[in-house]
């Protein structure tokens, strides 16, 4: 279990050569034509074919031995605590297992599996603040954890938001976890959150084991959050025709998680298709919950949503990288020149009946990871939770 302090970036400069895929996380145009990357310090220089590019000088070089490669996955939604540690599944080293399933960044719901967590406002308030903090100081296995979720209640009053804002904190945790559920509450609260600049997520569904209340159609229509969270339930879908709904009239963004109805996932694709939406919606876990914790959550709604949604694969990589950065306003998910080194080298898996990683997992196959890189830092080899792939990049003069 590695406990890393948040350290700086690479430092110098890392050539990537012979790529044999750039899924770029950015829907309008997923597939880049490129070979290459060049990182300095960290942070994506330079892509392209390596003949067109100045690769000379780099302190470490990558051969990617043809593997693909794809952003750093961003999990949407997940709900973490304190460390590498879910008392949900008395279990340690989840998000280095979620690292090791392509997860680079993880974006918190709510620290709401802290046992016998605040509701008080004070409380409430002191939780966020310092979870925010600690995930800054502390990146288990370099991911980048965006902690500090505070879920509102129906006591408190705008000042709360006020003063959460002014400590650094971006966003509170879902809407109907704590008190305050249903239309007129959340929308007062979501109203006050957007005149200070707080971004507004809203548990969506039956109730999770954590206590969450039952938050339908009209809630949501009426709140408007920031974010539909788990629009195929967290894990209780409502029904499929108010799922078609919410894509065609919520504002936010539309979230589908692994830990939800599967099926509505695919309505909500579906639905979101329809809509002209894809770009608004995202992936997430909803992990740790009461089915587990699945280092490949991310990977396997990807999947999902390819093998039997019909989304073609390299647009469904958009969903849980560009999409998520976009309209959550994160500094990740996308292949770009300026971006974070955070990357996933993959490949179909091995044996696949595929013939490459795109219809490996347009067959339902998991891709294989073979290395993930954060800040230009390599974090894992060949991945501890998915299959084999078929290429593994290799480091060389190592
Ligand atoms: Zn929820």
């Amino acid at each position: 279990m590695a406990h890393d302090v948040a350290a700086g970036p690479h430092r110098g400069r890392l050539a990537i050569r012979n790529l044999g895929l750039v899924l770029s996380g950015d829907l309008d145009a997923p597939l880049l034509d490129a070979d290459a990357i060049l990182v300095v310090d960290g942070r994506i220089s330079a892509i392209g074919k390596a003949g067109d590019l100045d690769l000379d000088g780099a302190e470490m070089e990558i051969d990617a031995k043809g593997s693909a490669i794809c952003p750093g996955l961003i999990d949407s939604h997940c709900h973490p605590v304190f460390g590498d540690w879910t008392p949900r599944q008395n279990q340690l080293g989840w998000i280095e297992m979620g690292v090791n399933g392509g997860v680079t960044t993880l974006v918190s719901a709510g620290e709401v599996h802290l046992p016998g967590r605040p509701k008080d406002a004070v409380g409430v308030k002191a939780l966020a603040i310092t979870a925010q903090r600690c995930f800054q100081n502390f990146r288990p296995a370099g991911a980048k954890v965006i902690a500090g979720a505070p879920v509102p209640e129906l006591d408190f009053g705008r000042e709360v938001y006020e003063e959460l804002k002014a400590s650094g904190i971006r966003h509170i945790g879902e809407i109907g976890l704590g008190t305050v559920a249903k239309g007129p509450d959340a929308k007062r609260v979501v109203d006050w959150c957007r005149e200070l600049g707080l971004e507004s997520i809203m548990h969506t569904g039956g109730p999770s084991i954590a206590g969450s209340h039952f938050v339908n159609r009209d809630d949501v229509l009426e709140a408007q959050p920031d974010v539909v969270s788990h629009i195929n339930g967290g894990p209780t879908s409502i029904a499929h025709a108010h799922i078609r709904e919410l894509c065609e009239k919520a504002k936010g963004a539309l979230e589908v998680v692994h830990n939800g109805n599967e099926r509505s996932a695919l309505v909500a694709l579906e639905a979101a298709l329809e809509a002209g939406r894809l770009a608004d919606l995202l992936i997430g876990t909803d992990a740790p919950a009461g089915s587990g914790v699945q280092p490949n959550g991310v990977l396997r709604m990807i999947t999902l949503l390819s093998s039997l949604g019909g989304l073609p694969v390299e647009q469904a990589f958009c969903l849980a990288t560009g999409n998520v950065a976009r309209t959550r306003r994160l500094d990740a998910g996308l292949i770009a020149a300026g971006m974070p080194a955070d990357f996933v080298f993959l490949d179909k898996p091995q044996h696949s009946a595929g013939k490459d990683l795109l219809e490996a997992v347009s067959f339902g196959d998991i891709p294989g990871i073979g290395m993930v890189m954060i800040d230009g830092l390599i974090r894992t080899g060949r991945s501890r939770s998915t299959p084999p792939s078929n290429t593994a990049p290799v480091v060389l003069g190592h």
